[in-house]
């Protein structure tokens, strides 16, 4: 039977239940966090009790999984994540990989096959420890991989990491998430990519693709074999509700909701806003937040015509497929 690796350790794919595939628990810079917020806006007890009260919202509501695609360049911390964790009845799905838009960060810069230190891909060696044995010293194992492909497109940079990304899943077998650009359409790129290093497509989930209303763009991304991340719910500065429900209606009803997954891409805190986070948050984006699906867009799902089988295919099916190691 298979597996899933999840911050408490191994759970059968069968028990996911209703999974949310892109959610974060913390967005951070740690330099940022560390030198200018440290005893004024970063409180690290309250920040955990925090965590801990919204994810058992999450719970109460019926979704048992998430899935936490917070690497490198976002502030992945995996200690933090194992105290909230253990408070917290929720199974927690992390990543490896890199969170770059156009730059590599100088760290892999120098290191590589032909470089000044030349060696095997660095990131290929640090992604497939993460997943094989763990990350740092916690013994939590990666499940997935997470690469970006902005609107920048296959920058030198960004090109590098998701060709580490796609030789780490060749050799592993761990599914990919990849950010993309609604608005510019990246998620071909990204898709044209991983096709030519070989990847398995229908253990990729281009994400963010929920932000376009394109059908013609979303259906040749689903043809492909990807599945479609429609995943942030609450963002209605990239996509309003009502147009992300009109959307997944419209694909349900044209067969495709075999080819959806969902989430908000919410967090329970956000470095970006500095002082005053709570409040800029709940005046910006007020149904960003883990329970706007729930509460709010299943229902609107339903009234839309999409049927209760297909809400399960989104939420509960496509996810385990996806951590299926074998093929589909
Ligand atoms: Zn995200």
């Amino acid at each position: 039977m298979a597996t899933v690796e999840t911050v408490r350790g191994p759970v059968q794919v069968a028990d996911l239940g209703p999974t949310l595939m892109h959610e974060h628990v913390f967005v951070l810079s740690t330099e940022h966090m560390q030198n200018y917020g440290e005893g004024l806006w970063w409180d690290e007890e309250a920040r955990v009790a925090d965590a801990v009260g919204k994810l058992r919202a999450l719970r109460s509501k019926g979704i048992m999984t998430i899935v936490d695609p917070t690497v490198w360049g976002l502030g992945r911390y995996i200690p933090r994540i194992q105290r909230i964790a253990e408070q917290v009845d929720l199974n927690i799905v992390v990543a490896a990989g890199l969170y770059a838009y156009e730059e590599l960060p100088q760290q892999y810069h120098y290191r590589g096959p032909g470089l000044v230190m030349d060696m095997p891909e660095p990131m290929v060696t640090d992604f497939t420890r993460d997943i094989v044995e763990g990350i740092g010293a916690t013994g939590v194992k990666a499940a997935l991989l997470k690469c970006c492909v902005d609107a920048a497109g296959l920058t030198p940079g960004v090109e590098r990491i998701a060709r580490a990304v796609a030789r780490t899943h060749a050799e592993t077998g761990a599914p990919i998430t990849v950010h993309t650009s609604g608005a510019a359409q990246s998620g071909r790129l990204a898709v044209d990519l991983f096709r030519k290093e070989g990847a398995d497509l229908a253990k990729v989930v281009v994400g963010h693709a929920g932000d376009s209303n394109d059908l013609n763009y979303l259906m040749e991304l689903a043809d492909s074999g990807a599945t479609l991340g429609m995943d942030r719910f609450g963002l209605d500065l990239f996509n309003p509700t009502p147009n992300r429900v009109a959307t997944i209606a419209a694909l349900a009803e044209r067969g495709y909701a075999d080819r959806m997954v969902l989430a908000h891409d919410a967090n329970c805190y956000i470095d970006y806003f500095g002082a005053g986070h709570d409040e800029v948050r709940a005046a910006a984006a007020p149904n960003w937040h883990y329970t706007h699906i729930s509460d709010d867009v299943l229902p609107a799902l339903r009234d839309a015509g999409v049927t209760e089988a297909q809400i399960d295919q989104m939420l509960v099916d496509n996810p385990r497929r996806y951590f299926s190691r074998s093929a589909s």
